[in-house]
């Protein structure tokens, strides 16, 4: 698979576009909220002939939801994401005073529901997700146990966490139902027993790898 990463917003949220040898793209929160900012993004899929199966958001905080509405529309897909962070896609204006970041069109609902135990798929590639509660009640993480080569070369697991795992820290529980117990106990649960060279690319800053994020825990 290829992996293409772009950094949007005033956030500094993490984009990314996994895509097979066919042309199959998956988008994990494509927050663009400019026209530049789409304009990068859908230079890429045009230049690389791509076809949008799949728009994830890893959660519907307002940083990572700003390009849905774009992306839909442009794509024809239909958002997915966890059920139980539905409500924040109703307090859309309120967060927007609370993050102080301008709302653009708001984002559509939910076209499809993503839970625990559920996989995203396209040829050769196969996202599985992992709920885990506390930085938002409906975040998730997706899992790509084989990735097979990334952008040329044979690549370890790969982990798209959103907001829940930083390099050297987590995401903050106190906004929107947060709970930092949920949160730790999730990342035990769930991701720190992926192998240790499990690369982490996170919804913000920089990547990491589940090795060296045990050392937090
Ligand atoms: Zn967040
Ligand atoms: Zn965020």
């Amino acid at each position: 698979m290829n992996i293409k990463q772009f950094v949007v917003n005033p956030f500094g949220v993490n984009c990314f576009v996994l895509s097979n040898d066919a042309g199959d793209a998956i988008l994990i929160d494509p927050s663009v909220s400019n026209e530049r900012e789409e304009e990068a993004l859908t230079r890429y899929i045009e230049q690389n002939h791509l076809t949008v199966r799949h728009l994830l958001n890893t959660h519907l905080h307002l940083d990572h939801v700003l390009g849905n509405a774009f992306v839909a529309r442009k794509y024809g897909v239909q958002l997915e994401a966890h059920e139980e962070d539905a409500f924040l896609l109703d307090l859309q204006e309120e967060q927007s005073q609370m993050f102080g970041l301008p709302m653009r069109e708001p984002s559509p609902g939910l076209g499809n529901t993503l839970a625990e135990g559920d996989a995203v798929e396209v040829p050769g590639i196969r996202l599985q997700v992992f709920h885990i509660a506390g930085h938002s009640p409906g975040g998730i993480a997706f899992y790509c146990e084989n990735p097979g080569e990334v952008n040329g070369q044979k690549a370890p697991p790969l982990l798209f966490p959103g907001d829940i795992m930083f390099a050297g820290s987590r995401g903050r529980s106190d906004l929107f139902g947060g709970d930092d117990h949920a949160l730790v106990s999730g990342i035990k649960s769930k991701l720190l027993p992926l192998p240790d060279d499990t690369v982490v690319f996170p919804g913000h800053g920089p990547t990491t790898t589940i090795g060296d994020e045990k050392m937090w825990y």
